[in-house]
């Protein structure tokens, strides 16, 4: 699907490219050996280096190298056997290095491959052009006092990695589904949270526009720091409208780097766009090249876990489900592993509808995430095992299903205690449709002169009087009987 943003002259199509950080999932910092645990108390979390204190050292964190290259092999990347850590020097009052240590000519990770489905079924393949280790600065913070800001340096030196896309994207939903996979990579690899709301996976998108048939890149602008894919789909609309109205009114686009507001949904300048040679790149002294052997790289490759993409492929044909259903349990490795659980003991299909729509709509209606849910697989499964054997109505399982979503509680339990087990005793719901027909002798006549459609009004008030508990297949059974 071709995305066309309209000028007033031209119509022009949108161009763009990622760069996103990622915060390593690690224990201790890139550098030093401070904890990264998040919600700390501030400033509780920092070590000599981290502070750079005058004659620190930094020393690599193994385990960060681990994961890097553990990304790098999950969207098939050339892992660079040598790579180098620079110094990008550049003040910022919550960095107090006064230069951030990262990887510019030569980073730890090359070239890649990530490949995105999109809502038509089709594919597309995005380049990844380089992943690179640098460290997290800290935080400034400007809203606890009118006239201070303080400094939490408990992020700096948290380990990052910036996987750097070609501007291969060219719609507003690839742009999405680049970072929705990419997220979903890094969970399944277990080598970033990816969790946007806490900050360690955070967005630059790099947009630009050009005339349809047009094969030269215009210039870009960079939107920093975007936390969510609402304001990523947001931001790079606006932007993309931004420069088309600015080429037709026959005015110049700055490179430069924008923020966008989310209260407003405008970009707006932040900083004209530095180049690399502002930075004045170098390799750090502190820091010998990072050599890594072949059977490093290839011990890593071995332990790697199934990816979304195979996953995804093993669903739609282990399950018979659509491409569209495989990428919904596909995009988080929790959801992924809820599903499977469930197949365990049920039907795929079944088991899609019981997690896709009953338990995600019920989630998103009351805006809860995964993290927040009081029941698992397993309790989840228990209520569709109660389905299965007749005990419960599909319909009181739905019932069911709000009360353990509040409490948490086993399904057996909640039907215990509400007393909503499905009636199957032949008899008891025998007496009650004699009495329903015996107080309906009318409707019984109409019914018998031929308006079947009174069907439905007897099994309506049948599971009525028994508060939906009565198993609607014996319900059918006995009126049929009683009726003919
Ligand atoms: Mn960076």
């Amino acid at each position: 699907m071709t995305y066309i943003i309209q000028g007033k002259n031209n119509q022009y199509e949108l161009v763009v490219g990622c760069e996103i950080h990622a915060q390593v999932a690690s224990k201790s910092k890139l550098f030093s050996r401070a904890d990264t645990s998040f919600g700390a108390k501030q400033n509780s979390q920092v070590s000599l280096v981290d502070a750079a204190m005058p004659g620190m050292l930094p020393t690599i964190n193994e385990e960060c190298v681990r994961q890097a290259v553990k990304t790098g092999l999950g969207i098939n990347a050339k892992i660079n056997l040598k790579s180098i850590f620079d110094r990008k020097n550049y003040f910022y009052p919550d960095s107090p290095q006064g230069y951030q240590i990262s990887q510019f000519s030569d980073p730890i990770v090359g070239e890649g491959i990530v490949e995105i489905v999109l809502k038509d079924g089709s594919k597309k393949q995005i380049r990844i052009e380089r992943i690179h280790l640098e460290q997290d600065a800290g935080k400034s913070i400007h809203d606890q006092d009118p006239t201070q800001t303080f400094i939490d340096l408990n992020r700096c030196g948290v380990a990052l990695m910036e996987i750097v896309s070609q501007p291969d994207m060219r719609t507003l939903e690839e742009v999405c589904e680049y970072v929705k996979e990419i997220r979903a990579i890094l969970r399944a690899l277990e080598t970033s949270d990816g969790d946007m709301e806490k900050g360690n996976l955070r967005c630059d998108a790099n947009v630009s526009v050009r005339i349809i048939g047009e094969t030269k890149l215009g210039t870009r602008c960079e939107i920093k720091n975007l936390n969510s894919f609402r304001n990523i789909s947001r931001a790079v609309e606006f932007e993309a409208q931004r420069q088309v109205d600015l080429l037709e009114d026959g005015k110049k686009i700055d490179q430069e780097t924008r923020l966008f507001d989310t209260i407003s949904g405008e970009t707006k300048t932040m900083r004209s766009k530095e180049d690399a040679m502002d930075y004045r790149y170098f390799p750090d002294p502190d820091l010998p090249p990072l050599v890594l052997t072949q059977e490093y790289v290839d011990n890593i490759k071995k332990s790697l876990p199934e990816l979304p993409s195979a996953r995804r492929e093993r669903y739609i044909s282990e399950f018979g489900i659509s491409e569209y259903d495989a990428g919904v349990l596909t995009a988080d490795i929790e959801i992924s592993q809820f599903f499977e659980e469930l197949t365990k003991n049920h039907e795929p299909k079944l088991c899609l509808t019981w997690l896709t729509v009953e338990l995600f709509g019920r989630m998103n209606k009351i805006g809860i995430s995964f993290g927040d849910l009081k029941i698992d697989a397993k309790k989840l499964s228990g209520l569709l095992d109660l389905i299965k054997n007749g005990e419960i109505s599909g319909k009181i399982a739905k019932d069911v299903l709000d009360f353990m979503i509040e409490t948490g509680k086993d399904a057996s339990k909640i039907v215990e205690e509400k007393g909503l087990k499905q009636v199957s005793d032949t008899s008891a719901i025998e007496k009650i449709i004699d009495e329903i027909l015996a107080q309906n002798a009318d409707k019984v006549a109409e019914y018998k002169g031929g308006k079947d459609k009174l069907f439905g009004f007897f099994v309506g008030q049948t599971m009525a009087k028994t508060k939906g508990q009565a198993n609607p297949q014996v319900v059918n059974e006995i009126l049929k009987k009683k009726l003919s």
